[in-house]
């Protein structure tokens, strides 16, 4: 529970008006699902960031650093503990010669488009991924053929001791939809991307392409966290899915999407609870029929 004191003790770190109680977490994940966390803060530089983590390192006190929210189902019940949320007001871009600077609040659009605008080319896959650049590289996102392992060369992190460190691309030890720093209690503050020089029209038309191609395939029009699963290796989680015949399954508001079946969608009041019913129970047919697990990519937190 955070009481009074712990409140206080943000305040020395983070001006008031950015510590949140009894925050919706509903209004910060793209499943537009999720109870209340105990308090929610807006994180605007490093240093805040570095005092708020040894703060509550020391104190521990559990915390979660929060992008965008585009990866995430949050229980209906929220989160007991503090919400750090490094988006918008953690986001400036600069360019360096072949090198995108992005803090991590920064989206991943906005880092294509600034490659895109420079002539650099290697973030078009990155242009349609709704998250930031920090939950990207905890995550190694990735579409067609690209991800942030290709083109990532150095992340700047705080750790749980509130201190900085400095990562290559090797010690980030990206992996299929993961990265040496997931699940560690560090908080990523910049990350710089190497590009390669091409040609701007080039970039800007292969970044239409794809946005096409997820405008047809995905269903965009409902609130979701992307493709629900991992794909499963020698498979595709929503062609298995699709052939045990569970598009358009429902369980509450959550349903499995009959345009694409790797995405669980949210019809407009589904709960956590919901969704994790309707996972559970594509997982159990698929397994049954198939012998296939599928392991979810969402996170839940809470
Ligand atoms: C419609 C749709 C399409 C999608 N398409 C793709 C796709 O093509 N490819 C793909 O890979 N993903 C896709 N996703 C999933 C999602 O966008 C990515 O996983 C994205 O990288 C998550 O970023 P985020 O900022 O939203 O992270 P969040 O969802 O906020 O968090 C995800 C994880 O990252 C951690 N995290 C976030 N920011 C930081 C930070 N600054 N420091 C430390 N940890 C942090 C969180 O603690 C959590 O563990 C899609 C999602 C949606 C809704």
């Amino acid at each position: 529970m955070i009481g009074a004191a712990v409140v206080e003790a943000l305040e020395s770190f983070v001006p008031r008006e950015n510590i949140l109680l009894q925050e919706r977490m509903a209004g910060h994940t793209t499943f537009r699902i999720g109870g209340c966390a105990d308090c929610f803060v807006q994180l605007e530089n490093e240093t805040q960031l570095k005092g708020i983590q040894r703060y509550l390192g020391l104190a521990e006190i559990p915390y979660f650093v929060l992008g965008n929210g585009s990866n995430l189902l949050v229980s209906d019940d929220g989160f007991r503990g503090v919400v750090l949320q490094i988006g918008r007001r953690m986001s400036g871009i600069s360019v360096e010669g072949r090198r995108i600077i992005a803090k991590a609040g920064a989206t991943m659009a906005q880092a294509a488009h600034a490659a895109w605008e420079n002539g650099l080319t290697g973030l078009e896959f990155a242009a349609g991924i709704p998250g930031t650049v920090g939950g990207g590289v905890i995550m190694n996102a990735g579409a067609y053929g690209g991800e942030m392992a290709q083109v990532v060369t150095r992340v700047s992190v705080v750790n749980g001791q509130g201190e900085v460190m400095e990562l290559d691309n090797e010690t980030m030890e990206f992996g299929y939809r993961t990265s040496s720093i997931k699940n560690k209690r560090f908080a990523v503050t910049e990350v710089v991307f190497s590009l390669e020089r091409g040609d701007k029209e080039a970039i800007g038309a292969r970044m239409e392409e794809l946005g096409a191609r997820r405008r047809e395939k995905q269903p965009l029009e409902y609130p979701s966290a992307g493709s629900t699963f991992k794909r499963p290796e020698g498979h595709f989680a929503g062609k298995l899915i699709m052939e045990a015949g569970l598009g358009g399954f429902q369980i509450g508001g959550a349903r499995v999407s009959k345009k694409h079946c790797g995405f669980v969608v949210n019809m407009g009041d589904a709960t956590a609870e919901d969704v994790r019913k309707v996972i559970s129970e594509v997982q159990r047919q698929v397994k049954e029929m198939f012998h296939v697990d599928l392991e979810p990519e969402v996170i839940f937190l809470g």
